[in-house]
């Protein structure tokens, strides 16, 4: 079994395409015949989630040694609940919540796992260097890797965050962080500016060769990397076993999931459990004001000429979805020349339109829907209303886009929600819609809202402000490549 670029003849082993990340075409890895390998996808669900975790990882990522281990050292205890992500019940519907890790954050249902794969993968292909990760982050992908990696022997890791985009919570997060081979550095601008300071340096230091001699190779911790998409594709598994469990289906029925969508990540992961035998029926791609998903899935058109909105769901605010690149891999059968002309397409002109077979194979599986601001404010402040639940602004664009596609579908199959934050995570709008009062600064909120609502502060989120800042580096962009060659011997 191997890996193999979706742009090329590229290939790699497992653990050869997680400590790379991206192949060197410039395409991302992908296992064409997960499909047809045989997964005793029913075996699974009677195991307890770190056994399903173990099976299922061990089944896309089979080169490594002992994915018992990597499993259990990646998880266990380090989540609010034994389930993992557990499921609860908000009206008919069911809400899959993926936010109770370290940080409060989905990302850390995959970067809890990343750095066990890097570290694993290292030893097992025999690498000798460091590996870094560099990550530019607009807030949470960056306190969920600082958390997956510290002290994480053979690993650094170094990120770098936007002065002025991060929300105070997600700063003091950041900012907060112990250990020994961590870096966490302000850049003056917002995201795009910190997004491209990093993508130069890792640029010029690939071509200066920088790094030579130094013992240290540089990774990245985003979900280009197939070590972070395999993990997710656990609590597919994981709510569908509880399903049964519940009573609420039998062994063979299909589900359906709405997924709040930003970098096409998690949706493809609960695609691969569908290759993977889970009885997946529809998956439905819902997406914020930044609706270019939706669009691509209505008319086959992908583009991103277009304006781009700062919402309350600021991690779906994204215009170009890199793992989208991986569906169209699978749905054209593995047609790399086709693939690469799209993708070049994006880059050269921001546009590409898929063939109608290509689009219609897509839409065989594939839903969308989308939620605007008011409409999102508006399903916070009804779901807590009429199911005394409380939900994020991520969660509510998917739950507003689970109302819409019921309406049109008819009742029947069941649905699960994927909840990808904590509401504490964004005090401010969930407050607002819920008719709370609005005062102090956002740890303040975060009590207010623990009073109204009676639903404790998450664990990574209590006594932020607090706790000793460790990092107060601010830089300029432009500052970045220095940076990172000072820092890069110390980590
Ligand atoms: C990253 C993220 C998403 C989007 O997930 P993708 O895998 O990028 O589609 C949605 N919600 C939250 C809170 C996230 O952090």
């Amino acid at each position: 079994m191997f890996y193999q670029s979706t742009r090329g003849s590229e290939r790699a082993a497992d653990t050869a395409a997680v400590l790379r990340g991206i192949a060197p075409d410039g395409g991302l890895y992908v296992e064409a015949e997960l499909g047809e390998r045989p997964f005793d996808w029913r075996g699974c669900l009677s195991l307890p989630p770190l056994g399903m975790a173990e099976k299922i990882l061990g089944h896309l990522l089979p080169g490594y040694a002992d994915m018992g281990a990597l499993v259990e050292r990646a998880y266990a205890g380090k989540f609010e609940s034994e389930e993992l992500t557990p499921l609860v019940k908000v009206g008919e519907d069911y809400v899959l919540e993926l936010f109770h890790g370290p940080t409060a954050a989905f990302k850390d249902v995959a970067l809890s796992m990343l750095p066990q794969l890097i570290t694993a993968g290292r030893a097992q292909e025999g690498v000798k260097d460091k590996i870094v990760i560099l990550t530019a982050t607009s807030g949470d992908t960056g306190k969920a890797a600082l958390e997956g990696f510290h002290d994480v022997e053979g690993t650094g890791i170094l990120v770098f965050f936007p002065a002025d985009g991060v929300s105070p919570v997600q700063r003091a997060q950041m900012v907060t962080q112990s250990g020994a081979n961590v870096k966490v550095c302000a850049v003056r601008g917002n995201f795009d500016d910190c997004q491209s300071g990093v993508k130069q340096a890792f640029a010029a230091i690939d071509r200066s060769g920088a790094l030579e001699g130094k013992g240290r190779r540089l990774s990245s911790a985003n979900s280009i990397n197939i070590g972070r998409l395999a993990p997710q594709v656990v609590y597919y598994f994981i709510a569908y076993a509880e399903l049964i469990r519940r009573g609420a289906i039998r062994e063979g029925e299909p589900v359906d999931y709405v997924v709040p969508t930003g970098n096409f990540g998690d949706i493809l992961a609960g695609y691969f459990a569908r290759l993977m035998g889970l009885s997946v029926g529809r998956l439905v791609c819902a997406s914020n004001a930044n609706r270019i998903l939706t669009d691509f899935l209505t008319t086959g058109v992908y583009d991103r000429r277009r304006e781009f909105f700062k919402t309350t769901s600021p991690s779906m605010d994204i215009l170009v979805s890199s793992n989208l690149e991986r569906l169209l891999f699978l749905a054209t059968d593995g047609d790399t020349a086709r693939v690469a002309g799209w993708m070049r397409a994006l880059s050269e002109e921001g546009v590409y339109r898929v063939d109608a077979g290509t689009l219609e194979r897509i839409r065989a599986v594939f839903a969308a829907g989308c939620c605007d601001e008011a409409q999102s404010c508006e399903t916070i402040g009804r779901t807590w209303r009429e199911c005394g639940y409380l939900c994020d602004p991520h969660t509510a664009v998917a739950l507003h886009v689970a109302r819409e596609y019921k309406q049109q579908r008819g009742a029947g199959t069941p649905l699960v929600v994927l909840s990808t934050a904590s509401p504490y995570k964004f005090p401010a709008a969930v407050l607002r819609a819920v008719g709370g009062e609005l005062h102090g600064d956002e740890f303040e909120q975060m009590e207010t809202l623990a009073a109204l609502s009676g639903v404790p502060v998450p664990k990574g989120l209590r006594g932020l402000k607090e706790r000793p800042v460790l990092h107060g580096d601010v830089i300029d962009r432009e500052e970045i490549l220095d940076y990172v060659l000072r820092q890069i011997d110390v980590l």
